[in-house]
């Protein structure tokens, strides 16, 4: 079901290694709305300054004019056995799905072959809360800043 998007990401694999770190070592595909597919792959820089596939998938998405995900998947070679898998997003990457347009609750995250779940399914209960009731609201001041102290 999900075969080509699968080998379409792997051909995308092409892991670096750069002072220790690898570059390249996962790769992601994604299909927009339109049926468009752009691709990344991650970059491990120290410090927390690196980017998951994903991410370089989507700023190419959004470098092309789109932001709605119909589909993603991201996969990493095994380097001693040549094995392919499937990697789930990682938590941060399911907010980035999320929050890069509103429909992309419904973005198909595949998980393997024939495996795959929805951003609401990967990320619940993270849709925007209603105001509570109005016996919670308080006046504001002119630029905005709450009354209270
Ligand atoms: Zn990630």
């Amino acid at each position: 079901m999900h075969e080509d998007l699968i080998e379409e990401a792997a051909e995308l694999l092409n892991p670096v290694d750069v002072g220790g770190r690898l570059f390249g070592n996962v790769a992601s595909v994604l299909v927009t709305e339109t049926g468009t597919h752009h691709g990344g792959v991650c970059i491990d820089t120290g410090s927390g300054t690196g980017f998951c596939a994903e991410a370089a998938a989507i700023a190419a998405m959004v470098t092309g004019g789109e932001r709605r995900i119909a589909r993603i998947v991201a996969v990493r070679r095994d380097p001693a056995t040549g094995e392919l898998a499937v990697l789930p997003p990682c938590g941060r990457c399911r907010l980035f799905i999320s929050q890069m347009h509103p429909a992309n609750h419904e973005t198909v995250v595949v998980l393997g072959l024939e495996d795959a779940a929805t951003i609401d399914q990967l990320v619940p209960r993270s849709d925007r809360p209603d105001p509570l009731p109005s016996r919670f609201t308080r006046p504001v001041n002119p630029d905005g800043a709450s009354a209270l102290t």
